[in-house]
């Protein structure tokens, strides 16, 4: 990121990020800007998108802040006017806001963390398709990307709601992959793999953090897809593969 006379690969670029204040999103927010893209970051920690809104203006580009929970329906829905209004379109949409949930027995799975996470995880993805999706059709080369999880390729005990959402997004996305599929959208899941993070920590709690990646460093795959000359639909992609196949991040 620091030849600031580079290529800039989502110049003019308008993209939704949600999740931005930490981990995978707000290193999905920076890079993104970095390339070009006008970033609109959205998570409900205000102070934390503010730092992000400082670094972002320290690579040089640009973002709108927007502090809100996604569990609200109305503050989803809420988005598209403005949107429409000062640009028109949606180039680029990331769900990337996910919850972990508690790893426990199914049987033991508190109703209202169930409820919570499914929530986060895909009623507000649905809920963001459903707000953007003339803003996307708007666009040129709409690209939506989703963030999934290994854990949708494997069963493993006690990550049943965790697991359950992630399937659950990956239908959601490719059905509207094939909606879409004859438009200038295209619509797909991107795994990050095991990455340095609040989350990952919290499920991995003995793990030496410093033996992954910092989510810096698996953005490859995240620009690429977003870019308008992509155009894999109802892919599912393997970030971690890409930026080792890559080479080390800069
Ligand atoms: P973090 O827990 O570090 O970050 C989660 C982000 O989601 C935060 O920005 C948080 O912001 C936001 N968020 C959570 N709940 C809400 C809500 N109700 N409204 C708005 N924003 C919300 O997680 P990661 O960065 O690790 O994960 C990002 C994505 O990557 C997730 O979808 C996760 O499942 C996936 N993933 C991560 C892996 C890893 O190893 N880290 C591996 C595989 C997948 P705030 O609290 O400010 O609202």
């Amino acid at each position: 990121m620091n030849d600031r006379n580079r290529l800039k690969r989502l110049e003019g670029r308008i993209a939704l990020v949600t999740g931005a204040s930490r981990g995978i999103g707000a290193a999905i927010a920076r890079r993104y800007a970095a390339e070009g893209a006008h970033v609109v970051a959205v998570a409900r920690n205000a102070g934390k998108l503010e730092e992000l809104d400082d670094e972002i203006a320290r690579l040089g580009g640009s973002a709108t802040l927007v502090p809100m929970d996604l569990k609200e329906w109305q503050s989803i829905d809420g988005l598209a006017a403005p949107l429409a209004e000062r640009f028109g379109r949606l180039d680029i949409l990331v769900g990337n806001a996910g919850l972990l949930g508690t790893l426990t027995p199914m049987a033991e799975i508190q109703p209202d963390e169930w409820e919570s996470v499914f929530r986060v995880n895909v009623h507000a993805n649905w809920r963001l398709i459903r707000a953007t999706d003339p803003l996307l059709r708007r666009s040129d080369a709409g690209r939506v990307l989703f963030v999934t999880s290994g854990i949708t390729r494997r069963a493993a005990p006690y990550w049943g709601v965790y697991a359950t959402t992630k399937a659950a997004l990956e239908k959601l996305a490719q059905t509207y992959a094939a909606e879409v599929d004859k438009t200038a959208v295209r619509v797909n899941v991107i795994n990050p793999g095991p990455t340095r993070t609040a989350m990952r920590a919290t499920a991995f709690p003995g793990e030496n953090p410093d033996t992954l990646p910092h989510p810096d460093e698996i953005m490859e795959a995240f620009v690429a897809a977003a870019m308008p000359d992509f155009q894999g639909n109802g892919l599912w992609i393997a970030a971690d593969e890409t930026a080792q196949a890559a080479g080390p991040a800069n």
